[in-house]
């Protein structure tokens, strides 16, 4: 980062700031040239990498996070959790893929990340959520579910 006093090259990184809204990183920084020494602000902004969806047909689709918010809504209907529980954790998935630095997720993955979150808010919302989202197709399939939810909750008390 040249500095915008003499031209030279060399700079340091004193302090950096994250500013959230825009997703940019201000730097302080100072010049490294002995005669010069001043300081200036450099913003960086963080690159957001597209992330497409791969559905279990193979077609893709751009990630769009509404989608994973509109699936807890359906999920959380008339239950005791809050809007912002809910943005939170669409927060936290958001946020798990985009440090995945992956540009491709598969849909399911998304929906274990979904279940991984709602198991631990509300086991009737994890019910109705994984029932929709892992289509049963038969009654032992639905019985081993219901086996593996019954020995989690055990285990958490
Ligand atoms: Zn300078």
């Amino acid at each position: 980062m040249k500095c915008i006093y003499c031209g030279c090259k060399d700079s340091k990184v004193i302090d950096s700031r994250y500013i959230d809204e825009n997703n940019q990183i201000r730097r302080r920084r100072e010049c490294l040239n002995p005669d010069c020494q001043k300081r200036f602000n450099t913003y960086e902004t963080v690159e957001m990498l597209p992330i497409m969806v791969v559905k279990n047909d193979e077609s893709r689709q751009s990630f769009n996070p509404l989608k994973i918010k509109q699936g807890i809504m359906r999920a959380c209907e008339k239950r005791p959790v809050s809007v912002a529980q809910i943005d939170e954790m669409v927060n936290d998935i958001e946020k798990q893929i985009q440090n995945s630095l992956k540009q491709e997720i598969k849909s399911s993955e998304i929906g274990e990340m979904i279940m991984e979150k709602l198991k631990s808010i509300d086991e009737v919302a994890y019910i109705r959520f994984a029932s929709v989202y892992r289509k049963f197709t038969d009654v032992t399939h639905f019985m081993d579910f219901i086996k593996e939810f019954e020995d989690m909750l055990t285990n958490k008390k």
